[in-house]
């Protein structure tokens, strides 16, 4: 069977964005902790620095090369963490607005190559759900990318459900990227160093995983579809416990917020979620993803240029499956979820 490789979480900043991130960190006052260890690090002058840099605000010859050395076909982009989600919510629309129209015209020129999410501002989320149908509408994106918290608020709170709305009527996903742990959060992770891709992304948008699935906003919306990377940030593995504390909880009125759903939080997990590898080239973890989420809900994904290791796309090829769902983790999948 023929088959390409696509890639569905590739990270893209352009030089607009990078320098409004100088700015806020050459400005330094009442800087959202999380923001400083995720992108102090790289104003800096180290290599691999200047080489992460580089690569992220291409949207050419360099990226299409490392695509052809690393054997990947189409890469689908969206905006890195933190996005425009730490600027004020005018600035963060006009950037977004931006960045999605730069987006598109990369497209444009590669269209075999790139797919686009657009980046949505939720601290407006009227404004957000315009963007995303201006984005999905008249350039051609395929869905939102939400890089999880916005100044430590959750998706699960009624005010973003807008976006919601927007994503239900276009039949499009939205993929909740991880970011640095809000500042009601972080201090544990950021004395030990454990605040970024390391850990703290992945407890921080587990989180807000389960925050969505509990609160019911699936209930509100069932076909809402929503992609995790880094094969679900551990909530895979959890599924059990948090059925059998659920219905614990439910049945005690323990907690106001958790109630009685139609269904199970695995249930959601399972039918609502997708989840892509990116970061995560292990057969025994993608292999449990497959077994317990279903091999029509995993995804490839790199996390370029985050996790660049182009040997690393030898542990998918070599997983011990069929050709059959080797072709839905590496485009079947991606094609019918972001309609490609
Ligand atoms: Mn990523």
């Amino acid at each position: 069977m023929s088959r390409i490789r696509i890639a569905a979480e590739e990270a893209f900043a352009p030089p607009e964005l990078l320098d409004r991130y100088r700015q806020l960190l050459e400005a330094a006052t009442g800087l959202d902790p999380g923001f400083v260890s995720l992108w102090g690090h790289y104003a800096g002058k180290s290599s691999q620095a200047t080489q992460l840099v580089a690569r992220i605000q291409d949207l050419g010859d360099g990226r299409l090369r490392d695509m052809d050395d690393s054997g990947i076909a189409k890469q689908i982009l969206s905006l890195s963490a933190p996005g425009v989600q730490i600027f004020d919510a005018a600035t963060a629309t006009g950037i977004a607005a931006s960045c999605n129209d730069q987006l598109a015209e990369a497209i444009r020129r590669h269209p075999d190559r790139f797919a686009g999410l657009a980046a949505i501002a939720p601290q407006d989320p009227a404004t957000a759900a315009k963007e995303l149908e201006r984005g999905v509408g008249r350039l051609g994106l395929k869905g939102a990318i939400i890089n999880s918290h916005t100044s430590g608020e959750y998706l699960d709170d009624r005010k973003f459900w807008d976006i919601f709305e927007a994503a239900n009527a276009l039949g499009v996903p939205i993929y909740l990227h991880p970011t640095t742990p809000p500042p009601a959060m972080i201090a544990p992770f950021a004395e030990s160093g454990l605040a970024g891709a390391i850990y703290g992304f992945a407890v921080e948008t587990g989180l807000h995983m389960l925050r969505l699935i509990t609160s019911g906003v699936f209930d509100r919306f069932p076909r809402l579809r929503m992609v995790a990377g880094h094969l679900g940030e551990a909530l895979p593995y959890w599924m059990f416990r948090v059925d059998f504390m659920h219905r614990a909880m439910v049945a005690s009125g323990r907690h106001p917020r958790v109630g009685r759903l139609e269904r199970k939080p695995s249930d959601y997990l399972r039918e609502n979620f997708y989840v892509t590898t990116s970061g995560m080239a292990w057969q025994p973890v993608i292999l449990f993803a497959q077994s317990v989420l279903g091999a029509d809900h995993v995804l490839y994904a790199q996390d370029y240029p985050y996790q660049y290791v182009p040997e690393e796309v030898k542990v998918t090829d070599n997983l011990p499956i069929s050709d059959s769902d080797k072709h839905k983790l590496y485009q079947e999948n991606a094609e019918k979820l972001f309609g490609l």
